[in-house]
């Protein structure tokens, strides 16, 4: 569903602004790096000053997307983002459907809106749900590959662009690539006729896929290996109705040296057996479990999320959170599977 609420005025609102705050999501991946990084270059490119906020650092691998100094992370330097946003004049939510999922930077967003210079608020997304109300300016369609695809249109969209990919600087086309290559787990999934025209397109204007392919495919280490043969062998569970899952405890984390970006795909390995139909993920960390899930065709696990794991996504690809402790994770999970597939 595509859902568009004053389009025509984004233009005007850039010319305009003077500082510009990009936000990405909590768990950064390549789809919210890339569109942040990408509108970041477009604005670099109109001579407008703007900065990314991110609620946490990304995996090593995506460093060679991001120059010294252009993203600041909440978790390490709360009152900089602070003062960012009390400062900008335009805000950009890139790669998620409400302004809270940008982390812990959202209360500073609220506080800005109520103050007396009130901030234009931009939606560009591609996720289930959009707050569509919280913003001024809304571009959100769910029919496509990712934030980076949507954002694409939206820039060839713009005018100084018309229509003519090559009016893009090469590190945007870069940027918008990375997203829709990690988006759809290298064209796996949630991939469009749209999504063939963009990045045929990009590899036109000079993208070299295969120098981002080993990027953001190709750059792991040997632990990551030998912690995917571990959960394979030794930890993943196919219980009834087509569902496998995993469980990685602080314990294992340990055990493999784990760094952020470790676990990253794993979810989707039981796809490749042919009754699995949906797949879940459950990282331990310092405060909750982190829940990936996955699913074919048409089970909808944006809607489990939202009932049974405090989050949601898309249909086939969504996150959430749990607060228990991972001991008690296996039955609860097991039990909503039953519920979930007997209602
Ligand atoms: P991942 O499993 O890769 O972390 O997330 C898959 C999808 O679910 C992404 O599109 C992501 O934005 C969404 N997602 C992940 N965690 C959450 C969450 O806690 N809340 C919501 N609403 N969406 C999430
Ligand atoms: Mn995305």
């Amino acid at each position: 569903m595509r859902v568009v609420v004053a389009e025509d005025r984004l233009n005007g609102l850039i010319q305009r602004s003077s500082n510009v705050v990009l936000f990405g999501h909590e768990n950064p991946d390549g789809d919210s790096i890339g569109s942040c990084m990408a509108m970041y270059r477009y604005l670099e490119g109109l001579g407008r000053r703007a900065h990314i906020i991110i609620n946490s650092r990304l995996p090593e691998y995506f460093s060679f997307l991001i120059p010294e100094g252009v993203v600041s992370y909440y978790t390490e330097a709360p009152e900089d983002c602070e003062r960012l946003v009390a400062g900008a004049d335009l805000l950009v939510f890139l790669d998620m459907n409400g302004a809270d999922r940008a982390g812990g930077v959202a209360k500073a967003v609220e506080k800005a809106r109520k103050g007396d210079v009130k901030p234009a608020m931009v939606l560009i997304d591609h996720h289930l749900n959009p707050k569509a109300e919280e913003f001024d300016i809304v571009i959100s369609d769910t029919e496509v590959s990712s934030a980076c695809e949507l954002l694409y249109q939206v820039l060839l969209s713009q005018p100084g662009v018309a229509g003519d990919v090559n009016k893009l600087s090469l590190e945007c086309a870069k940027a918008l690539f990375t997203g829709i290559l990690t988006d759809t787990n290298n064209f796996a999934n949630s991939v469009y006729p749209s999504t063939y025209m963009a990045v045929s397109a990009l590899q036109g204007r000079g993208v070299d896929r295969d120098a981002i392919f080993n990027h953001v495919f190709r750059s792991y280490s040997q632990q990551r290996m030998r912690l995917m043969g571990h959960m394979l062998q030794d930890n993943m569970r196919c219980i009834a109705h087509g569902v496998a899952y995993f469980t990685l405890s602080r314990r294992t984390k340990e055990e493999f040296g784990f760094v952020k970006g470790d676990s990253e795909g794993f979810v989707n390995l039981p796809l490749a057996i042919k009754d699995i139909k949906m797949t879940a993920f459950f990282t331990e960390e310092e405060d909750y479990i982190k829940v990936s899930l996955r699913s074919k065709g048409d089970i909808d696990v944006n809607e489990f999320s939202r009932r049974y794991c405090n989050g949601g996504g898309h249909r086939n690809a969504s996150g959430g959170r749990l607060y228990m402790p991972m001991e008690e994770v296996p039955a609860y999970f097991e039990s909503k599977v039953n519920e979930y597939f007997a209602g």
